[in-house]
């Protein structure tokens, strides 16, 4: 099946058109600045250079037919007319306690989206924008909403409650959710093919490490405990977002800075994490040249960095009762060798011992990195969150419909 993968941002869609036939991502790009000057679309076939079109782009509706030209157009196109475009899988941040897996869209199923706004008001409404903009760019096409937050729902209750009085949760749904779940899911299952290893055999500790952050205890294939918890804020350092703190310290700051909502909101989720500690950057790429060159407070924010990943790992261990796999991925995880060794520092008690040779040469390739005698294998794995989102669409469709339908989604 051709697959046209959404994913909606504020102000961007990212978008990837994939055969699922073959696993080939036909074309790909984003479309950024939407409703801002100077909105451009970048779109990148897979047999050709990339393209970079500057063009006034209000809304996403008008993104979503920008995006859907550029795959017809003569020049940079991939197809010759829109019906090959057979059904549009979009990337959803919050599905809730309910969406357990992904969903064909349907009117109850946007009704639901809706009331999930309220859990992920940062998130979902661009996700809802982008669906709209599908079903009048695309009308009748099937459209299957995938969730970033459905792989963790198999987090038992004693690890995504929170110690707070328990009507907050019956009454407002606070809990751990979880997020990036398709690429912690995607990730264990390539190292587990890697090591030869059926995945219902094995404990993984997956860490994503992007713009956002997180890391997941997989046991035998089943998420049971994630670094973020309600919202995307929790657990890692990321980089502008806090991550783990007192709970006390916004309440504190709020007070003294006499902060709105929405200041200490933005405080955060924009200016923490490493941009916050350093005051150089969010891109941990300028932090490691900023600390190589001297610079005491990006050397810092990425020691802050990599410890609380060496103690999540720490703790991660204790609660699947062992290791088998430790598995490094996504913008940060796949790049930096200098992260992965940090983070995988005075942690031989635990049987993770890396070859330093192979951490260094690992850019790009999905392969092993620790010693021959490391009793945990650690992993440096590609992400393909798109990928996920494509198999996952194809797979709702098929299980409803027997084969693909044009006409069951109509919203
Ligand atoms: P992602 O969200 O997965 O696209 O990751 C984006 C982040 O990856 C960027 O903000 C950078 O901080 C980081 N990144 C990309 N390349 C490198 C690199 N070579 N070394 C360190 N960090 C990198």
């Amino acid at each position: 099946m051709k697959i046209l993968v959404i994913n909606c941002g504020s102000s961007s869609v990212k978008y990837q058109f994939i055969d699922t036939d073959t696993e080939l991502s036909l074309a790909r790009g984003m479309v950024s600045r939407i409703g801002m000057a100077g909105s451009v679309l970048e779109h990148k076939p897979h047999d050709r250079p990339v393209v970079k079109l500057g063009m006034d782009i209000l809304d996403h509706i008008v993104a979503v037919e920008a995006v859907v030209s550029i795959l017809l157009s003569a020049n940079h196109g991939v197809i010759k007319d829109k019906s090959e475009i057979e059904a549009v899988g979009h990337r959803v941040a919050h599905g809730g306690a309910h969406f357990t897996d992904a969903a064909m869209i349907t009117p109850a199923v946007m009704t639901e989206l809706r009331d999930l706004i309220e859990l992920a008001p940062l998130h979902n409404p661009h996700n809802i924008r982008g669906i709209n903009a599908c079903n009048k760019t695309l009308p009748g096409l099937p459209q299957v909403a995938v969730f970033d937050t459905s792989f963790h729902h198999t987090i038992p209750p004693h690890a995504y409650l929170y110690g707070l009085p328990y009507v907050m949760y019956k009454r407002y749904g606070i809990r751990r959710y979880g997020f990036h779940g398709t690429s912690h899911k995607f990730v264990c299952e390539r190292a587990s093919t890697i090591l030869g290893r059926p995945v219902d055999q094995m404990k993984v500790i997956t860490c994503h490490l992007g713009n956002g952050a997180s890391m997941t205890a997989i046991d035998r294939g089943v998420s049971v405990d994630t670094t973020m918890g309600f919202t995307p804020l929790e657990g890692l350092l990321m980089g502008t977002r806090s991550g783990d703190m007192d709970p006390a310290i916004i309440l504190h700051i709020m007070a003294r800075e006499e902060l709105s909502l929405h200041e200490a909101n933005t405080l955060l989720n924009k200016h923490s994490g490493l941009m916050g500690i350093s005051g150089v950057s969010s891109d941990m790429r300028e932090i490691i040249e900023a600390a190589n060159s001297g610079n005491s407070m990006a050397q810092l924010a990425l020691d802050v960095y990599c410890y609380r990943i060496r103690k999540y790992i720490g703790s991660y261990t204790a609660v699947m009762n062992g290791l088998d796999a430790l598995v490094f991925t996504a913008g940060v995880g796949e790049n930096s060798a200098e992260v992965r060794r940090l983070s995988c520092q005075h942690l031989d008690f635990l049987g993770i011992e890396l070859d330093e040779n192979k951490n260094q040469t690992a850019r790009g390739r999905d392969t092993v990195i620790s010693s021959a005698g490391s009793k945990v294998s650690v992993l440096c794995v590609s992400t393909n969150e798109e990928l996920v989102i494509a198999r996952d669409t194809e797979r709702v469709i098929k299980s409803m419909t027997g084969s693909p339908s044009k006409t069951s989604a109509t919203v």
